[in-house]
């Protein structure tokens, strides 16, 4: 089947194929107390053929034949394996629930906010800009509860397109966890960066996390702590100039709707109060490039000073957008010349620190760990390894 295509779902053929693969695999792993049956990744649609359109029509969502499947798969192999949740996708064109069918009480529907603003809470902001033409996210999530036994959630905590680049969540991480608890999810999955240490904020997101979902009702107050602390403990001497840092960035995203993929932050934080966008966005650069030089120059030992820079990644990516717009912008060819100076050297500087800070792939599915002269003209996401 060719890749983000979907099997017939009212085939028989696609059901015993399925239901023998689901019993061999168990067969195989006696332990196993969870299974996925999932739809392939895309955003395609589910199959169009008359039978699958007659279920999908009358159920007003395209997770009617997957959950007729799933239902199917979990009945007959509910006995053979009481102990066992099947778990299928509410993903994309599935995310809405159906309008009859229920969910077995054996079955797990994992809801995904794939399309969502991360930027604010995900009960908050309504605005996809990931994808076009979705319900309310948290409509969706009531609706399921609703109706779900079993409801868990895939979340999402970073860019996939340009892992380092800025991806201000943190004022929605908490919020979302205490509505998944306030609705009864019983599970939470939070994908954020698995490919390598990601030249953002990556290891503070995972800390707070780990933090929210051990006690997901949380104070603000408590919340601030915990970042404090983290602050402190990783940034060492300069944690205040890192802390600093995270405020203004915060404070001129408030208006922003980030979705899990794309390549200019600068279109979403600059400093707000200049007279332009651009003058704006080059303020940011200035007082960013200060606060981490003070952190930088504070750093204690190795691995402090190893963390700051590799948080700083972030900066020299949005340096590359703002230098690229005053390029754009620039009245001779001598100003082009000496911006392009400048773009070179912030790549190169930026591949340095990309290198000596384990921080391995360019985006989601590149690691470039290969190359060892990038063009440092372009942009980071274009680099490709030898023989590419
Ligand atoms: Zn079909
Ligand atoms: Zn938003």
């Amino acid at each position: 089947m060719p890749l983000w295509t979907q099997p017939c779902l009212t085939s028989e053929e696609t059901y015993q194929t399925v239901l023998g693969n689901v019993r061999g695999l168990l067969k195989k792993n006696p332990d196993a107390d969870f299974i996925s049956i999932t739809q392939n990744d895309g955003d395609g649609g589910a199959c169009k053929c008359d039978n699958c359109r007659a279920i999908n029509e009358a159920e007003e969502s395209e997770m009617g034949t997957m959950l007729h499947f799933v239902n199917r798969i979990a009945e007959e192999l509910g006995d053979e394996y009481p102990n066992v949740l099947f778990d299928t996708f509410a993903y994309r064109f599935t995310r809405k629930p159906p309008k009859n069918i229920r969910p077995a009480k054996n079955v797990v529907v994992r809801l995904c906010s794939i399309e969502c603003c991360f930027r604010h809470p995900l009960d908050d902001c309504d605005v996809t800009p990931a994808h076009d033409n979705v319900e309310s996210f948290a409509k969706n999530l009531r609706e399921w509860t609703a109706i779900a036994p079993n409801l868990f959630i895939w979340n999402y905590t970073t860019n996939f397109t340009n892992f380092p680049v800025l991806f201000l969540n943190i004022e929605a991480l908490r919020k979302d966890v205490e509505f998944f608890a306030r609705n009864d999810v019983n599970g939470v999955f939070e994908q954020g960066n698995i490919a390598s240490l990601n030249g953002e904020f990556g290891e503070l997101k995972g800390y707070i996390l780990a933090r929210l979902l051990w006690d997901p009702y949380m104070s603000k107050e408590t919340y601030a702590q915990y970042i404090r602390e983290f602050i402190q403990d990783f940034y060492g001497a300069g944690a205040k100039y890192i802390e600093e840092y995270l405020k203004m960035v915060l404070d001129n995203s408030k208006d922003a709707h980030f979705g899990i993929y794309f390549d200019d932050p600068t279109q979403y934080v600059y400093i707000r109060e200049c007279q332009t966008e651009l003058v704006g966005k080059q303020e940011f650069v200035r007082r960013g490039n200060k606060l981490f030089d003070a952190a930088e120059s504070a750093a204690e030992d190795d691995i402090t000073l190893a963390n700051v820079r590799r948080s700083r990644i972030q900066l020299m990516d949005y340096m590359d957008f703002t230098i690229r717009a005053k390029i754009e912008a620039a009245q001779s060819e001598e100003e082009k010349q000496a911006l392009k100076e400048t773009l070179v050297e912030n790549n190169e500087k930026r591949f340095m620190y990309m290198r000596c800070y384990n921080v391995t792939h360019n985006h989601e599915f590149h690691n470039f760990e290969s190359l060892s002269d990038p063009d440092y003209e372009t942009h980071c996401l274009l680099w490709k390894c030898p023989g590419e």
